[in-house]
């Protein structure tokens, strides 16, 4: 694929990964199979050993697979990508990877829910534990490192404050204290924001969300250096949280529409965002595409968009807030994000509803406070659907 180098991230996500089989087909095919067969036992024996190349067995080895992780490592222009069942699995499967009993993470604060559960409740029963700090705040990341710690996590921007960190300076921090740095990039992915350029050595997607795009599917995925996605890639063959083939030509299809659907995404967030900045029942919008944001600069140089999550806060605390969400008719009221779906939810009673009141008042998660992530419906309908509630307030 030596031809792909000089290729842009539009052509890479419709043209990248796909080898042709002798059927000349165009479109990328399914593989819907568990195993491959040989063409003689010492062919069989090769293979199984890894002496040469080839199928083996869907678990480990799939070529619908396979074109989805080397469309995704193109994007992100990772040496390597490993799929995985969720994207739980994929953060799983990489700490499974490179730590061990007595290691330590430090992670920032504004932590996707499970991702945080994964670390204080199952890999801290196997004895690694997770500090956890300030996203922007370089200097308690660098305070937070000991000897014993192996990686550094952070999901950038944060959800659903729009929160950033400086992935180049934290990764230089990372590096010089012999850790890793793994950026969660779910809610930029590729098309807006390039963290292995940045100086991180893994980036880690919920293919779940933007990757498909439409909400069909549910997977993951790791890119980055041979080195490290070997480890990986010997996690998931011998534990399991691989991708189905199936699902993968679904993430494989939704890449190929991915910068076209991001730029929409966040040309109808920025305009809504600067709607709601203006209506008198908005007390504050959190988008780092707003010049109001106090990363705003940091955003511009970093990202090459601003993404598509806004945090809404609105008059009348939490009963305001639940008014203006119970009053759409067209906004899904539900967690989830990164699909042509426009959803609305509050983050206080849902996704941050288990913190404590203090925890909460830290995080900047008030009761007025509701999140959107900003679908692809005409701009005019979501408006007039937001409408109905803020102007009742
Ligand atoms: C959804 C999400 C995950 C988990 O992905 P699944 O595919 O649901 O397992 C991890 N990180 C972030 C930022 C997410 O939004």
């Amino acid at each position: 694929m030596d031809q792909t180098s000089d290729w842009s991230l539009d052509t890479l996500a419709i043209r990248a990964g796909h080898r042709r089989t002798a059927e000349q087909e165009h479109g990328e095919p399914i593989f819907p199979t568990s195993s491959f067969v040989y063409g003689s036992a010492a062919e069989a024996a090769r293979k199984f050993g890894g002496e040469e190349p080839g199928n083996v067995y869907s678990r480990f080895t799939n070529p619908t697979v396979r074109t989805f992780e080397e469309r995704l490592a193109a994007l992100e222009g990772g040496e390597r990508c490993v799929a995985t069942a969720s994207g739980m699995a994929a953060i799983l499967s990489t700490a499974l990877a490179l730590l061990k009993a007595g290691d330590e993470i430090v992670a920032s604060r504004s932590l996707f829910g499970s991702t945080v559960s994964l670390f204080d409740k199952y890999l801290g029963k196997f004895g690694i534990t997770t500090r956890y700090v300030e996203l922007a705040d370089l200097d308690a990341w660098e305070a937070a490192i000991t000897p014993a710690t192996k990686l550094l996590f952070a999901e950038t921007p944060s959800n659903p404050l729009s929160e950033l960190v400086d992935i180049a300076a934290l990764a230089e921090i990372a590096h010089r204290h012999g850790a890793w740095l793994a950026i969660d990039n779910c809610f930029l992915t590729p098309a807006l924001q390039k963290p292995l350029a940045l100086g991180a050595d893994l980036v880690i997607h919920s293919a779940t969300k933007y990757l498909d795009g439409q909400g069909r599917a549910i997977g993951g995925a790791v890119v980055g250096r041979h080195q490290e996605l070997e480890e990986l890639f010997g996690v998931v063959r011998t534990c399991g949280p691989c991708m189905s083939p199936f699902n993968a030509w679904i993430f494989t299809k939704g890449l190929e529409t991915l910068g076209l659907r991001m730029r929409a995404h966040c040309d109808q967030a920025l305009a809504l965002a600067q709607w709601l900045e203006a209506h008198p029942a908005v007390t504050r919008v959190y988008y780092s595409g707003l010049e109001s944001h106090p990363q705003h600069a940091l955003a511009s140089r970093q990202q090459q968009g601003y993404g598509a999550v806004l945090g809404v806060e609105v008059k009348g605390g939490r009963e305001g807030a639940w008014s203006v969400i119970d009053a759409t008719r067209l906004l899904s009221i539900t967690g989830n994000l990164g699909d042509v779906k426009t959803t609305i939810t509050h983050p206080a009673t849902t996704t941050h509803g288990r913190l404590s009141d203090a925890q909460r008042d830290a995080a900047g998660i008030s009761q007025g406070l509701i999140r959107i992530a900003v679908g692809l419906e005409s701009l005019e309908d979501i408006k007039a659907d937001l409408a109905r509630g803020l102007d009742a307030l």
